[in-house]
């Protein structure tokens, strides 16, 4: 299992500063405008960034902790990757990054990355761009236990700031009503010579974007997006289990000024079952027998779930209460898709109860004939006992 916390090198305990601060270590170490070419830099940069994707966000962390990396993400609707999804492109990794310690070089326009802030020595500017990605939303979903089991696509209806159609999200009016920022000259920033320092700040009047809307979009007042109910279908794939999460990457809000949409996360709860009960891929089930049955051996036909089949089970003779069969496969299927969990029946004998006179005299005169090896356990217990007097 991955463990984040070893990749930034942290303790379990960490505060989010702590975290932010070893990934701002590592991260600029294995940046790739650093190393260009370093396959093995990259490897590492993408790495940390997962950890930091992860443990940088107070609900992921919190499922990671829980459930660790092999939490539903990677069995997510969109992607059945590696453990937690993991990273596989340089821009997710990336991503991350600007995510945490800025925005900025989305938006283009010539200006320098954040990243050149870092390592340009004197110069740092604040957070800067529109480039804003839109806000992660969470969903409820409740399945029945059969439901969970087989997989099944359910509609979900959520309420969520969605693209303006309108302008298409860029906030104004008409495409003519976009333009350059006068006090910035278009840049987004502000230079500011001081002796040896030159300081960037972002432009008070744009606020980094670089561009001043001069008529709002009327149907959304400039923001690019508007607040809109919508149905989604989502996909479940089979063998989830209570507490999972799915993650629908962009279902989220809508970005802004061109930044990426926020996802949707959608926490599962599966109904309990009246005879089936499950443990991971395993299905559980108790079969009560007679206690003839369980002396003698019997047949049992059982039914199989989530199927018109039948399994016939053979109870030997002398099976004892809590005695657990296993039928192979007749569990449920994992939910990575790789292979059936078992079935596991506990016998459980009955005592028999409410006996009539001629059962009883029957009963009474088998007990005359019993003798200690027909129950080894009792002699053995009663064997130790001794020892004590
Ligand atoms: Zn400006
Ligand atoms: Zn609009």
């Amino acid at each position: 299992m991955t463990d984040y916390y070893q990749i930034l090198g942290i303790s379990k305990g960490a505060k989010s500063e702590e975290i932010k601060k070893a990934y701002r270590k590592l991260a600029m170490k294995y940046h790739p405008d650093k190393n260009p070419g370093d396959g093995e830099a990259e490897k590492n940069f993408k790495k940390v960034s997962e950890a930091y994707e992860v443990l940088g966000d107070q609900q992921k962390k919190q499922v990671y902790d829980q459930y660790g990396s092999a939490g539903l993400d990677s069995a997510g609707a969109h992607s059945r990757g590696g453990a937690a999804g993991g990273f596989s492109s340089m821009e997710e990794a990336l991503r991350t990054f600007m995510g945490a310690f800025g925005r900025g070089s989305n938006g283009g326009g010539g200006r320098e990355s954040v990243f050149d802030s870092f390592f340009g020595g004197q110069e740092f500017r604040g957070e800067t761009d529109l480039a804003r990605q839109g806000t992660s939303k969470k969903a409820q979903l409740t399945l029945s236990f059969e439901e969970a089991a087989q997989g099944i696509e359910k509609e979900i209806a959520l309420t969520k700031y969605a693209e303006c159609k309108n302008c298409k999200g860029s906030g104004a009016q008409s495409p003519r009503d976009i333009q350059n920022c006068s006090t910035c000259r278009g840049s987004g920033y502000m230079h500011q010579t001081r002796g040896f320092f030159s300081m960037s700040s972002s432009c008070p009047r744009c606020h980094g974007s670089g561009r001043v809307i001069s008529t709002p979009c009327g149907e959304c007042r400039g923001i690019g997006k508007v607040k809109r109910k919508e149905r989604l279908k989502v996909p479940i794939p089979a063998g989830v289990d209570d507490g999972m999460r799915l993650k629908m990457t962009g279902h989220g809000d809508a970005g802004e000024g061109g930044g990426p949409p926020g996802d949707l996360y959608i926490y599962l709860r599966v109904m309990p079952h009246d005879l089936f009960a499950r443990d991971g891929d395993d299905l559980l089930l108790h079969l009560p027998l007679t206690f003839t049955e369980a002396t003698l051996g019997c047949e049992k036909k059982i039914p199989r779930f989530l199927s018109k089949n039948q399994i016939l089970l053979t109870i030997p003779e002398g099976t004892q209460s809590g005695k657990v069969l296993r039928v192979r496969k007749a569990g449920l299927p994992n939910v990575h898709g790789n292979h059936e969990g078992d079935l596991l029946i506990t016998v459980q004998v009955e005592t028999p109860v409410r006996l009539s006179v001629e059962q009883k005299r029957l009963l009474k005169s088998f007990q005359e004939t019993e003798g200690p090896d027909n129950s080894p356990k009792r002699k053995s217990f009663l064997d130790k006992f001794k020892v004590f007097f």
